[in-house]
Formats: structure tokens, C-alpha cells, sequence
């Protein structure tokens, strides 16, 4: 029986509507994700120059007869499409197949297939079959796309840098490798192997190819199920982190997928565990019932939209903090061994080409990390041990550059940054307090009169219910000062007027979303740097067992609500290794 089925001109033009080849990655995502419906379990990307000269895709899948490689570059032939059923629930890739006659119309193609008996080799030019003959017999297909654009030089000139067309391919077959990690990928350009996988079937083993060995042993393990959503997946310690939210990858029923909402959800899970402009690495899997989802494919990108979002939400929300809650997060200092990386030729070159032409691309680092390739041996699935007790015990030696507290214990030395501890001390100190409606309030001796510009005193007035459930006594004083006679007993003496200040200042730029919350937690940061010991402060032997002890007791000790370190680890190993004492 041919696969190949012709599909309804309806549902044909409703596709080819977005129907676009842009960038060499359009033409290899319709080739790979052709080799993956086709069942192969290897498939090797081969690229001569960044695939502006040449895209070749070799896969073993089941391959085609001569009918099916005869109409498979001709307009509407998909295998993949029956009716719009299918494009709904995504049983199928998607629509792939559609956009073979697109590419084979603006390139030179060559169509290697066998399905075991005598192959097919089909040769088309701008769309036009030139020949076809008689081909060998291995079971698969090899697809070869040279010259795209020649016949329409108007749109080669919309194609990227060499470099940026490659980083795209390169960011494509990472998130494909995600999704299929039972199938190996190869990639090569101009001869050279730049990230391999070996379809093992072990998405962490994928993780360390992208990202290299000594990230991967800063993944954390995670899963979780409630009545309607199982997720599981990996996510970074808050250490590990990346300019841009390129990877906050999610996979819904095991398709790469991409939703704002979800990141954002993530993002959030991380809260103070790192900083605001940083994101983490995270590859969470979401398997749900295919009638919950509903799906919008477009040729670019897969968006999609959750019923009970609130439940998907709420589950991975509670799964990463609970997780980043449990186990310890000191960064810990490595000696790193005395090598030099593997790395190619190529790579310098690139990164040198990177830092004129490629500031703008989002990928870069995935793609230098695609490059390095990191030979090192892969051992078991990482398990990171988890631990009760957050900080361990230690005792101060000493204070250096009034800003560092060395400590010390029997697992080694610790350092910590009285700033940013203090900050995270006071931080949960605050939140705790406006969190409780039943704070006391003190009447001050003298009350505090603030005088506002008069748009600022607008908003303020409007919001003074705000300060009053704070329990801050206040009232208007002509039009445009406040008196504030009682505030609540947590605000510290003498920093009185500075807080109410910076509480108005919040106010005033409150957005439209409201929520106590989020305003509480702002103050709480506001409150909790300005409060603290600054850095360049001696403090004395008895204040720096306090403050470790404080620390102790926190929630999250690791980061101060910036997400900055507090605490630094060097375990004995690393000392002896560092002073050669082990080796
Ligand atoms: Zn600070
Ligand atoms: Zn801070």
C-alpha cells in the first residue's frame, strides 16, 4: 500500500496558507521529522556550509516504494494527514510532507529511498522531476537539498549569516533530540561531528551532549503527577544559569512545545533563588490526555492551550520549589583538571566570527556548547542526595575584607557574604511579618509628615486602605502630604521614615495586577538590602555566629532575595586538591 495519501485541497490550503521555507532549519525539520514518521532510529543531519550549500538527511526508516518517491515532492502528498482530526489532537507530527513540493520548487533535490526491494532515485530541479532511476536496496531514505533559493535570489538574501543559519539547525536538533531521545542524531558540518546522540533513550544522557558534563551534574531530577498532569523531567540548580529563556524547554506528550505561560510559571517557581534577569535550564515533560490540549499547529512553532491550566500551574510550581527546597544548594568549588577542552578548529573560529555578526542570535551558547565536544565519560543518572537540614552547622574564623565570613566544620570551609545573608535573613523576616494581619502598631512620638508630588499623592490617597492594612495610622494633611501618627511594630527604629518612603514609592508604581503578594514580597526585598549589614562592616566574632545562625534557620539560605550566593563551600577534598596535598 503506498503512504503516501493525497489530502483534501481544504485542509491543503488551510495548511499552505503558513506554508513558508525561510531559513535552511524550515528545510531540515520537514526532512528529520519525515525520517522520525518513517520509524528510523538513526538519523544523520550532514550540512556543507551551514546547509547553504548542501542539506543532506540519511535515515533508516522504513523508506518509500517508487510511487510513494515519485509524488513525494509533488504538491498536497503527505502521509501524515488523513483529516482534521489529526492536525487537532497531533496524533501525527503534524503536516510535514506538505512542505516537500516547496522545497524541491526553490532547490536542487535528490530523492534516495528503498523500502528493501530495488530503490528509487528521484532527481528534481526548481520543482521539476529530471529523472528517475533504478537505486540500491538499503532499507531507508537519504534526501539531498543543494542550492535552496538558486531560482529565487531575492529570498537567499533573507537567509542569515552562515553562523546563524547553523546555530538555528543546531538549536533544532537539540530540542528534536529532547523529544526523541530513542533515536541517535548526528549532525556534521563541512565534515566535522558538532553534537551526537545515541538514542539510548535517556533524556539526561541528551542534557549532557547540549550542555556538557559539568552542567548535567547540576540537573535535578523531578516528577510529579496529579489527577490530570504527569510531569518529570530535569531542572538546574539555581546556580546554573542563562541569559535568555531559551531553555525552559517543555515537551507536551512527548512534542517540543512553546507557551509563555508555562515559562513563565517555571521562571517563577525560581523566586529569589536566582536573579531576576537569569534563567534556568529546564526540560520538564508534560504527559496529559491529548482532549485537554488543544493545539495550533503553524509551520514555525507549535503553540499550545491547557483546559485546567490552574492544576498543570500548581503542580509544576509546587514540584521545582519543593526540589529547590530540599536539597542543599551551596555552590560548591571544583578544581577543574588541568586540560585543555577538545576544543575544534571551528569553534574558535566561530566565536571569534560570533562576537561581530552574532551578538543578536539567542543561541549562542547552545551552540558552543554543541561545539566543545566533551568526550568525557557519562556515568549513572544523576541523584542528588536530599537533606533535611539546609546549612550545616559551622563556626566563624574569621572576617575578611569586612565582607566574607570564612567558617569552618568537619566537611571543609565555607564563605560567606554577610550582605547577602543578613538580606536573606531579613528578607524572610519582612515577608513573615506583612504576611501576619495581627501585627501590633506603635504610636510614634513624633509623628511623620510626607509631603508627595501631587500626581504621586493622587495614587496614594487612592490606595491609602494599603498602608492602613498594614496598620500604619495615617490621615491627609492638606493636599498633598500625609501624617503618619502609628506604624506597624516589625518597621525598625530609626529607619521609620526611609521605609514609609519606600512603601509610598512601591505604591505609587503598583501595577494594574495587584496582588498583596507580590507587593509584599517587593517590600520585603526593599526593606531587607537597605536593613542589612553592608558589605566593607566589621562585625564582631559573636554578630557573625548570629547571623549564621539566623541563616540556619531560613527557608531558602542559599541566595539573598536578588538571587546572589550566600554561602560558598569548599569541601576538604578540594582544599587538599587545590594545595596538591591530594591527588
Ligand atoms: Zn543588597
Ligand atoms: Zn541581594
Amino acid at each position: 500500500m503506498n503512504k503516501i495519501k493525497i489530502m483534501s485541497e481544504n485542509l491543503a490550503n488551510k495548511i499552505a496558507a503558513g506554508e513558508v521555507v525561510e531559513k535552511c532549519v524550515s528545510v531540515i525539520k520537514e526532512l528529520v521529522e519525515n525520517s522520525i514518521d518513517a520509524g528510523s532510529k538513526n538519523i544523520k543531519i550532514e550540512l556543507l556550509e551551514c546547509g547553504i550549500k548542501e542539506m543532506k538527511v540519511t535515515d533508516d526508516g522504513t523508506g518509500m516504494n517508487s510511487e510513494d518517491a515519485k509524488t513525494a515532492f509533488l504538491p498536497h502528498a503527505t502521509s501524515k494527514l488523513i483529516n482534521e482530526d489529526d492536525l487537532f489532537h497531533i496524533s501525527s507530527l503534524g503536516f510535514r510532507g506538505e512542505a516537500l513540493p516547496s522545497v524541491a520548487s526553490i532547490s536542487e533535490v535528490t530523492l534516495k529511498t528503498s523500502t528493501g526491494d530495488v530503490g528509487t532515485v528521484v532527481n528534481i530541479k526548481g520543482g521539476v522531476i529530471q529523472k528517475i532511476e533504478a537505486g540500491d536496496a538499503r532499507v531507508g531514505t537519504v534526501v539531498t537539498v543543494s542550492n535552496l533559493f538558486y531560482n529565487t535570489p531575492a529570498r537567499l538574501k533573507h537567509l542569515g549569516s552562515l553562523y546563524s543559519e547553523l546555530a538555528n539547525i543546531t538549536n533544532y536538533i537539540h530540542k528534536i533530540a529532547l523529544s526523541h531521545n530513542n533515536i541517535s542524531f548526528t549532525l556534521i558540518n563541512d565534515g566535522k561531528v558538532l553534537f551526537e546522540t545515541d538514542g539510548s533513550g535517556n533524556q539526561l544522557k541528551v542534557i549532557k551532549e547540549i550542555y556538557g558534563l559539568d552542567t548535567t551534574k547540576k540537573m535535578i531530577e523531578i516528577s510529579a503527577s496529579n489527577d490530570d498532569y504527569e510531569i518529570n523531567g530535569y531542572i538546574s540548580m539555581p546556580e546554573v544559569t542563562k541569559s535568555n529563556r531559551n531553555h525552559l524547554i517543555t515537551l507536551v506528550n512527548g512534542r517540543v512545545v512553546r507557551n509563555t505561560d508555562l515559562n513563565r510559571v517555571i521562571n517563577e517557581a525560581y523566586h529569589t533563588y536566582k536573579p531576576e534577569d537569569k534563567y534556568p535550564i529546564v526540560v520538564i515533560n508534560i504527559w496529559v490526555d491529548p482532549t485537554l490540549i488543544d493545539v495550533n499547529i503553524h509551520p514555525t512553532k507549535m503553540d499550545i492551550k491547557f483546559s485546567k491550566f490552574e492544576a498543570l500551574k500548581e503542580l509544576i510550581d509546587t514540584e521545582i520549589k519543593s526540589k529547590l527546597n530540599s536539597i542543599r544548594l551551596i555552590p560548591k568549588v571544583e578544581v577543574k583538571k588541568e586540560k585543555t577542552p577538545v576544543i575544534q578548529e571551528q569553534t574558535l573560529e566561530l566565536e571569534r566570527e560570533e562576537s561581530k555578526a552574532f551578538k543578536i542570535e539567542d543561541d549562542t551558547s547552545d551552540y558552543k556548547a554543541s561545539l566543545i565536544l566533551n568526550k568525557e565519560e557519562y556515568d549513572e543518572p544523576i541523584k542528588i542526595e536530599e537533606d533535611t537540614k539546609k546549612i550545616p552547622e559551622m563556626y566563624p574564623v574569621g572576617l575578611v575584607k569586612g565582607t566574607y565570613i570564612i567558617c569552618q566544620n568537619e566537611l571543609g570551609m565555607y564563605m560567606i557574604d554577610q550582605h547577602a545573608a543578613k538580606e536573606r535573613v531579613n528578607y524572610e523576616h519582612y515577608l513573615r511579618m506583612l504576611g501576619n494581619p495581627k501585627n501590633d502598631s506603635i504610636e510614634m512620638l513624633f509623628p511623620i509628615t510626607i509631603e508627595f508630588p501631587y500626581n504621586e499623592f493622587l495614587i496614594i490617597k487612592e490606595n491609602l486602605d494599603i498602608l492602613r492594612n498594614m496598620n500604619f495610622t495615617v490621615e491627609e494633611l492638606g493636599t498633598n502630604t500625609l501624617l503618619f501618627r502609628a506604624h506597624p511594630t516589625w518597621l525598625p527604629q530609626g529607619y521609620e521614615e526611609a521605609a514609609i518612603r519606600k512603601i509610598c514609592d512601591l505604591i505609587t508604581i503598583k501595577e494594574k495586577s495587584f496582588s498583596v503578594e507580590k507587593f509584599n514580597e517587593s517590600i520585603a526585598i526593599i526593606l531587607s538590602c537597605k536593613l542589612a549589614i553592608k558589605a566593607n562592616e566589621n562585625i564582631s566574632h559573636s554578630e557573625m555566629e548570629t547571623l549564621i545562625d539566623s541563616l540556619r534557620q531560613c527557608k531558602n539560605p542559599y541566595t539573598c532575595p536578588h538571587g546572589r550566593p550566600t554561602v560558598i563551600f569548599y569541601s576538604n577534598y578540594e582544599l587538599e586538591k587545590m594545595f596538591k596535598r591530594a591527588m
